[in-house]
């Protein structure tokens, strides 16, 4: 996997790739940002990566995967994105700072764009305003929550509490204090305290999550 641009965001992702077994070239213009995370990745040079020549040297077009960490600099995001294209490497993760942003990166050969600020952005909007410990959401409406037990849920098999008929969600998970998540059934019993992860339509797990 090669990384490039080793800021806030391609720098946590080299770590954490390694941290899970994955071989790593991080790449990055400035050379004391490679020479921090030298000892940490597989291998780490400097380079500017809107020069083909580079790329080529480093033996770039050989890898089937890379990740475009670059933000602020649209112009070296946009040409570093087209580069890894040409050389049809099959899968270019890009990091976009707007949707506009994306929707060029995808133009240019990006196969997948991801948005970080943006989308950690509108989880804190969901988060902030209600009780929700935790949210996901999908494409298509549909979202996971974590969220503490409402009052209606306890004492009861998860079967009876229809809650699936009620709020059109499902209760997949459950964790007792103290314990981790296990798997919930119809005969599950929740007890007040215990959290729990539902899955549904965004709107029915919001509405869901308020419940007291
Ligand atoms: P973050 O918000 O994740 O910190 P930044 O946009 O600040 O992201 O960091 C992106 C990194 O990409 C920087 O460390 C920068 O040096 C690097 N970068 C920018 N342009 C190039 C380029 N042409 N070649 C290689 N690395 C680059």
């Amino acid at each position: 996997m090669v990384v490039i641009g080793l800021g806030r965001f391609g720098g946590s992702l080299a770590l954490e790739l390694v941290e899970r077994g994955t071989e790593v070239l991080a790449l990055d213009a400035r050379p004391h940002l490679v020479q921090r995370f030298a000892d940490s990745v597989t291998h780490a040079a400097v380079a500017d990566t809107t020069d083909v020549e580079a790329l080529r040297q480093l033996d770039v077009p050989d890898f089937d995967r890379a990740v475009v960490a670059i933000g602020d600099d649209l112009e070296a995001s946009i040409l570093t994105t087209s580069l890894l294209a040409e050389f049809a490497i099959p899968h270019i993760w890009a990091k976009a700072v707007s949707r506009q942003h994306g929707r060029i990166l995808e133009r240019v050969g990006a196969t997948r764009v991801v948005l970080p600020e943006h989308d950690m952005g509108e989880r804190v909007a969901h988060l902030v305003t209600g009780r929700m410990l935790d949210y996901i959401e999908f494409e298509d409406d549909y979202a996971l929550v974590k969220t503490r037990t409402p009052a209606m849920a306890v004492n009861r098999p998860l079967g009876e509490t229809r809650i699936r008929s009620r709020y059109g969600v499902t209760v997949v998970a459950i964790k007792r204090p103290g314990a981790g998540f296990t798997t919930a059934t119809q005969d599950t019993v929740l007890e007040p305290g215990d959290i729990l992860i539902a899955a549904g339509r965004a709107r029915d797990v919001e509405l869901f999550a308020d419940l007291t």
